[in-house]
């Protein structure tokens, strides 16, 4: 029985956006559903910080990112 719904289902929604989230490619909805719930959860923070110093390696190791165009 699951009298409650598990959070994890929250984190499940989240966590396949974290890189679009960091991309800025989520819109303002999106965006404000992944900050809130980062705001909320640490596990999802903590992956979040994982992909944050993947991201700075990988850019450290080559210019593999295309120009930002805003
Ligand atoms: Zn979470």
């Amino acid at each position: 029985m699951t009298p409650e719904p598990s959070p994890m289902s929250a984190c499940d929604g989240i966590q396949p956006r974290l890189s679009e989230y960091m991309d800025r490619q989520l819109d303002r909805i999106q965006a404000d559903q992944v900050q809130a719930h980062l705001s909320v959860c640490d596990t999802c923070r903590g992956v979040a910080d994982d992909l944050d110093r993947l991201r700075g390696l990988a850019s450290s190791l080559g210019p593999i990112t295309p120009p930002a165009h805003i």
